[in-house]
């Protein structure tokens, strides 16, 4: 495994596995058999309601809890719940998180990140995070934050590689951590013909090309997948480097073009909806 150190000097793998849009029963499958591959970064959060299966997957994996490096986000139904965090380490059964975000820039997000760093404070949370919290919400942020978030967690892919984001990013050492890196699977990023032919160099599908672009970006990058052949070619990117020119031939695909465009009304159906928790 690749280590990204982090702004509080924490450690995080570089290529871990994303949970979102995984039933349950899916997480725990996939997560367990994730870690038992190899893989030590498992990301998750409120509104995938599949917290507690993610944490059975983890026990079920038999990898100690300090090898694995756990990743959860508040939703803004939760900002102002002043046991949100303790309710969602009891949904995934432990005592502390080693990454924590808030998921959106919605509701009452300041109070939100103020949980996050009494988290930190009392040994809940090894890192925090901000996650979709792109220009005005960053900046708003930056006027009062107590302690500097160790990650933030945003769209990047090839077509969108979050140039402008990266200026501030890199004034505090915040590290990004992409979502949708495979573009959500979509098949014209995937079948671009410049991944094909590098990988062709390398005995590597054009995934697993885009994946290592992520790393050698400098970024933590967290696949989603429900299938064991995708899970396990996610994680084998780390026995080969690409070129500068590579990734130069890779840098001339960003179109500054994302999949995901939010509205303001969208936040604001965000801060109302409750995720409805798994019971058992
Ligand atoms: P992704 O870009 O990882 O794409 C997943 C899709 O790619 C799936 O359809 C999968 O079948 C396919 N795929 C996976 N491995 C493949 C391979 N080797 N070859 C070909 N196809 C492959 O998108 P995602 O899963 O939506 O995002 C990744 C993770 O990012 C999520 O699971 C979640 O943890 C996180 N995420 C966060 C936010 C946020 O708001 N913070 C939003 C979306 C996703």
């Amino acid at each position: 495994m690749e280590y990204l150190e982090l702004n509080n000097k924490v450690r995080c793998p570089a290529v871990g596995i994303g949970t979102y849009q995984l039933s349950p029963a899916q997480a725990r499958t996939s997560v367990r058999e994730a870690l038992k591959m190899g893989y030590s970064l498992v990301d998750t959060a409120n509104a995938y309601v599949n917290e507690r299966a993610v944490g059975r997957g983890i026990r079920e994996s038999g990898v100690p809890r300090e090898d694995v490096f756990l990743s959860t986000k508040l939703w803004p139904s939760e900002y102002e719940n002043e046991n949100a965090v303790d309710e969602t380490l009891g949904r995934l059964g432990v005592s502390y998180v080693d990454l924590l975000y808030l998921h959106q820039p919605a509701g009452n997000w300041l109070a939100g990140y103020r949980m996050l760093e009494k988290a930190v404070r009392e040994g809940k949370a090894r890192a925090i995070g901000i996650s979709n919290f792109e220009g005005k919400y960053l900046d708003a942020l930056e006027k009062t934050w107590e302690i500097v978030p160790q990650f933030i967690q945003v769209e990047a892919h090839p077509y969108y590689t979050q140039r402008e984001l990266r200026r501030t990013l890199d004034q505090y050492g915040i590290r990004l951590m992409s979502w949708y890196p495979l573009g959500h699977g979509d098949r014209s990023l995937i079948g671009e013909p410049v991944f094909r032919e590098i990988g062709e160099k390398y005995g590597k599908t054009p995934a697993q090309v885009i994946l290592r672009w992520h790393t050698q970006m400098g970024f933590a990058v967290i696949p989603g997948s429900r299938s064991t052949e995708h899970i396990r070619e996610n994680l084998d990117i780390l026995d080969f480097t690409l070129t500068p020119e590579e990734m130069a031939m890779i840098a001339c695909l960003d179109r500054g073009e994302r999949y995901y465009h939010r509205t303001d009304s969208q936040l604001e159906q965000f801060a109302l909806w409750k995720p409805s928790f798994e019971t058992e």
